[in-house]
């Protein structure tokens, strides 16, 4: 008898499964159907991706509700677009031989009076993102007097995504008696304390070994200074010609900036984020299996569930905000019975980030060295030998031209003509490396890094860097910017590239930072005209800081204004500061060198909240 018979699940289920190659329940669809079928409990699943949860929450979807009633009986929340679609294609197609099956799609970035008209014309189960969602809801555009099941999935990425409120306020519109069932890959402090305060006395299952990474993964990490991060970054794929790589950046703007460097230093690189259309991304990642892509730049967000085999590398160029998402990121490598590297690109200040990750998930990192130079030029010349004696010679084509190449050799010798192969594509790396500098830092801290102000925090803060100018913002940490969010504000309006932006010292009602001194009209222009939330954005160049060509580094910003500037909201700073830790689940303490994004992630700068235009 067909295993999911057993099970309990139906026939017309069991044939519409079969034809899409399910022959047998994956673990979590053995232990989770049977609980799940008595419709009993509230429950929470903690499986990795890929294990099969939707057809673990599907399935008994399908069996508990009433396709004769045409009222939402089922919600399924879950945190893209993507993942609804996905969802709810799956569930239609587990649905194919029931009759009168409805579902809906209910996301952000399409057009919502189709999804509006489906909901009228009568709907079983709503799978949405959470934006659109409360959208709807607001406009009284739909019962859910009749939900006798929520589903959370992938609740931790819904809450990383800053949907903790929105989730809240939905589920809220939901009967009291409902069932709600949490699935999730991991369970940070911020899922637990969901299923704590919605749900009473709640199933627990996990399946495999949660939090522990993959033993075929091989966790290395490098310790440069982060203006180096990007040369080091280089260095690293050149070391490694054959990289089949995934690089996770924090958010769409690094992302993008990677690639773009990476696509002009003749790299195969590729961005994948929040922003593209699904047509792009589609692009994107067929180009990257079909491995006309070396490496894929990514946000945690785009990359979550992507399944290419053989990836060798996942690069963390930033450390992920929240620990368990290290592990969703290296989990794309080492697939298959396959090994692969994990490799993070970290300052001194986030060594102790590595020392946490270490004990959650119980493996040691490796301290690696940023390969110097001739490392990287002798491995790229091992590849150009292996190359030349591998290659395949199609005789038959080239024998036509064989004396035409013969002849204009002739003159050349051997050593010669091998030399000058060699040279064509091995130069740029030569030049590339001629006098290239030691990455590499001191773990013991020289203070160096330390002393560089990029990444400090910014008490005492001063003059501007050496080419960049201070300006002043009358907007700050109290308008529910992050640092992230301020970035993003500042290019969109400046319509100027991140890397044109130095530091950001948020204060509590105004923010300095630093803008490339051939930016600053462009600056001044894009926000001729911004209003936030009523108020005229103003901009200055800071008391203390002047078109800058100071020479930054010598630290000549000790001057008076500056004092003043700083010791006078330095109390405003540390009280946000603390905002932050308390509101990162992540890494405890020490993550002074970002703004909290937990709550506010989806604000727009218009201040309204909205799912399609994330940071991610
Ligand atoms: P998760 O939500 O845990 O990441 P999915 O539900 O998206 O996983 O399932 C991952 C893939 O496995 C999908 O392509 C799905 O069709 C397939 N799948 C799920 N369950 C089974 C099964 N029992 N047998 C074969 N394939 C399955
Ligand atoms: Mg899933």
């Amino acid at each position: 008898m067909n295993p999911f018979l057993e099970l309990g699940i139906r026939e017309e289920v069991v044939n519409a499964i079969s034809e899409l190659g399910f022959e047998k329940p994956s673990e979590i669809q053995e232990k989770a159907i049977p609980v799940l079928l008595t419709g009993n409990d509230d429950f929470v699943g903690l499986a990795q991706t890929g294990t099969g949860k939707t057809a673990a929450f599907g399935l008994p979807l399908l069996e508990q509700l009433d396709f004769s009633q045409k009222q939402p009986q089922a919600l399924v929340l879950c945190p893209t677009r993507e993942l609804c679609l996905q969802i709810s294609k799956d569930l239609e197609k587990f649905a194919k031989y029931i009759d009168n099956v409805h579902v809906v799609a209910v996301y952000g970035g399409a057009n919502i009076s189709d999804q509006l008209r489906q909901i009228r014309r009568g709907v079983q189960i709503v799978v949405a993102t959470p934006g659109r969602m409360l959208d709807i809801i607001g406009r009284n555009a739909i019962d859910f007097s009749q939900v006798k099941y929520v589903v959370l999935d992938e609740a931790d990425e819904m809450l990383n995504m800053g949907f903790k409120e929105d989730i809240n306020n939905i589920l809220s519109e939901t009967p009291d008696d409902k069932k709600t069932w949490l699935f999730s890959a991991t369970m940070p402090k911020e899922v637990r304390r969901i299923a704590q305060n919605y749900m009473t006395d709640p199933f627990e299952l996990t399946v495999g070994t949660k939090n522990t990474g993959n033993a075929n993964i091989e966790h290395n990490y490098y310790l440069v200074k982060a203006r180096d991060k990007y040369a080091a970054f280089k260095r690293i794929v050149d070391s490694n010609p054959d990289i089949f790589g995934i690089v996770f950046c924090r958010t769409k703007i690094e992302t993008q900036e990677i690639a773009e460097a990476l696509i002009k230093d003749g790299y195969n690189a590729d961005a994948l984020h929040g922003d593209l259309s699904q047509q792009q991304r589609d692009k994107v990642m067929k180009r990257y299996r079909d491995r006309s892509l070396q490496l894929l730049i990514a946000t945690d967000v785009a990359a979550r569930g992507i399944d290419v085999n053989d990836v060798t590398h996942v690069i963390n160029f930033s450390l992920p905000d929240e620990i368990e998402n290290y592990t969703h990121r290296s989990g794309r490598t080492a697939r298959a019975g396959k090994t692969g590297v994990s490799i993070s690109l970290i300052n001194i200040k986030e060594q102790s980030k590595i020392r946490q990750l270490e004990k959650v998930i119980g493996k040691t990192f490796e301290r690696k060295q940023v390969p110097q130079g001739p490392e990287v030029v002798e491995k790229q010349l091992l590849t150009i030998i292996n190359k030349v004696q591998n290659v395949e010679v199609n005789e038959e084509q080239i024998n036509p031209f064989l004396p035409q190449i013969m002849e204009g050799f002739e003159a050349l010798s051997k050593e010669e003509i091998v030399k000058r192969f060699a040279s064509l594509e091995f130069n740029r790396f030569l030049e590339y490396y001629n006098n290239a500098p030691d990455l590499n830092i001191d773990a013991r801290g020289d203070g160096r890094e330390s002393r560089d102000g990029r990444d400090r925090g910014e008490r005492g803060s001063r003059a501007g860097s050496k080419g960049y100018t201070r300006l002043f913002m009358n907007l700050g940490a109290v308008d529910e910017f992050s640092r992230g969010d301020m970035l993003g504000f500042i290019c969109n309006n400046a319509k100027i590239s991140g890397k044109s932006i130095g530091k950001i010292d948020m204060k509590g009602v105004f923010t300095f930072f630093e803008v490339q001194d051939e930016e600053v009209n462009k600056v001044f222009e894009g926000f001729k005209a911004v209003d936030f939330n009523g108020r005229q954005v103003r901009i200055e160049v800071s008391g203390d800081s002047g078109r800058s060509d100071r020479g930054g580094r010598s630290r000549g910003g000790d001057r008076g204004g500056d004092r003043r500037n700083s010791g006078g909201y330095g109390g405003g700073e540390r009280r946000d500061r603390g905002g932050d830790r308390r509101n990162s689940g992540g890494y405890g303490g020490g993550r002074g060198d970002r703004g909290g994004n937990s709550g506010g992630g989806f604000r727009d700068f218009s201040g309204k909240r909205r799912e399609s235009k994330s940071k991610y």
